[in-house]
């Protein structure tokens, strides 16, 4: 499937291009030659995850059965380490857990299918969307899934509003309403752009009926600022460099900053208790990073101990993936604070 419009194409909005380049994308491409996740770059990372679960599972009473869901799993590396673990030290859960696995590209969803083998007693579900998973208590893990969800870019242009679309590889203008809560707030000066990220949102409100309703918790690591932000973060990653965005869609990984402080909004108002954004390198040292990485790496070479330890304060050091990336949980509001946001930051 190819990405590509004719030039001479009317304009298109900016998430209908974007859902359009990486679905091309996704479905024809290996994204991990482009850039490396945080399972990709450690071990640790998935395996903390599933302690997480774990965790969180207890806390919600030891539900059985519950759906244990990820989505955009990518690989399949996070799930695979996460479940290593579940089946080592909660055998309970790993008995309880049905999997559900939220991908659109066919492409990965066989690379899953061979990454998980074996690693769950009953059958794996794949879905297009979160919104067909079954009924019943859930905990969901996303890293790095929001980020590809397509965003439209509104221009403040002093006397009303435009909205950024596609033509010929450049942005064009068309004049558009004011953006719509919880971003109408927001003031941004002529000029500057301001993103909307409707699919995220939607998620947002859909998951604070769903983990409302029974009980259910969801984790999302992803990069973006935790205070309200303006401008345009839209960025391409090619060949594991940045590229530009509009010239050749499905060629290269589209992303966005998450806009956190719109998604917790969003899940607050329907209900849900949310923790965080909270910085991913707190988060993981809060959850035992470097204790787990201390032990992976014990008896082994050094140079190979010494990698181990590089990945995770790649994840974790705040000049590196530590601050930028951050976490939230949106869960049911009697689960109390789940592990990983019960300490405070450091200054
Ligand atoms: N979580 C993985 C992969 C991140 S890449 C990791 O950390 O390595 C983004 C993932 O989300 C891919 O699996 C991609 O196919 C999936 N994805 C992106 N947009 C999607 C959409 N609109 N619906 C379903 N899956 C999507």
């Amino acid at each position: 499937m190819s990405g590509a419009v004719p030039e001479d194409a009317a304009p298109e909005r900016l998430d209908r291009f974007m859902a359009r380049a990486n679905a091309a994308y996704y479905a024809a491409r290996d994204p991990f030659a482009d850039f490396a996740t945080a399972p990709e770059i450690a071990q640790a990372f998935g395996e903390l995850l599933g302690a997480w679960a774990a965790v969180t599972w207890q806390a919600m009473g030891s539900p059985e059965p519950v759906l244990l869901v990820e989505a955009g799993p990518g690989r399949g590396t996070l799930m695979a380490d996460a479940l290593r673990l579940i089946r080592r030290v909660a055998p309970a859960f790993a008995a309880a857990l049905r999997l559900h696995l939220v991908e659109f590209s066919p492409r990965l969803r066989a690379i899953q299918a061979q990454a998980l083998e074996g690693a769950v007693a009953g059958p794996i579900t794949w879905h297009d969307e979160l919104r067909s998973l079954p009924d019943g208590p859930l905990i969901l893990i996303a890293n790095e899934f929001l980020d590809a969800l397509p965003i439209r870019q509104l221009v403040s242009t002093g006397d009303g509003w435009a909205e950024r679309h596609v033509q010929a590889g450049g942005f064009v203008l068309q004049p558009a309403p004011p953006p719509p809560w919880p971003l109408a707030g927001r003031r941004a000066a002529p000029g500057e752009v301001v993103e909307l990220c409707e699919p995220a949102l939607a998620i947002m409100r859909w998951l604070a009926g769903r983990v409302t309703g029974v009980p259910g918790a969801a984790l999302f690591l992803d990069y973006g600022p935790d205070r309200d932000c303006v401008g345009d973060t839209l960025q391409a990653l090619r060949d594991g460099r940045p590229a530009e965005p509009l010239s050749d869609p499905g060629r290269a990984d589209l992303t966005a900053h998450v806009d956190f402080p719109a998604l917790r909004a969003v899940a607050l108002a329907g209900g849900a208790a949310v923790h965080g954004p909270r910085g991913q390198g707190a988060f993981l040292s809060e959850l035992g990073l470097f204790a787990r990485t201390e032990r992976l790496a014990r008896g082994r070479p050094p140079k190979q101990a010494r990698a181990l330890l590089d990945a995770a304060h790649r994840l974790a050091a705040p000049d590196r993936m530590g601050r930028l990336f951050k976490a939230m949980a949106v869960c049911h509001p009697s689960l109390g604070v789940p592990s990983g946001f019960g300490m405070e930051d450091a200054a």
